[in-house]
């Protein structure tokens, strides 16, 4: 199913064709202080439409996912990185989809072992 969604401001819009149903609470520094909640789909069923230019990079820790957020509104709607096997990987925030209310998703939390 394809959902779109964006940043605030509507500047950045994008498509992602996934199922909406859980959502992970993730408890890295940045998704802590974000509250965001993310789904996992590969690149190739993401696509940016608009505001790709308004898109800044934010990098830390080890700097393997290019955390965007727009440069506008300072929302971060989606992270970009790669799975373990390689595969490009988009982290959607789950809350920047269009129409987004809490009880479409079952919310599990993602314990990083640091
Ligand atoms: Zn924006």
């Amino acid at each position: 199913m394809i959902h779109a969604g964006g940043c605030h401001c509507g500047k950045v819009r994008f498509e992602v064709d996934m199922e909406l149903n859980k959502a992970m609470a993730c408890d890295c520094t940045i998704c802590t202080k974000r509250g965001s909640l993310l789904a996992f789909v590969p690149t190739t069923k993401f696509n940016v439409l608009s505001g790709e230019e308004d898109l800044k990079v934010y990098l830390f820790n080890k700097k393997v996912i290019e955390h965007k957020f727009c440069t506008t509104c300072g929302i971060l709607p989606f992270g970009l990185g790669a799975a373990p096997d390689g595969t490009k990987m988009a982290a959607i925030n789950v809350r920047c989809l269009d129409g987004f209310t809490m009880d479409q998703v079952t919310v599990f939390n993602h314990k990083h072992d640091h």
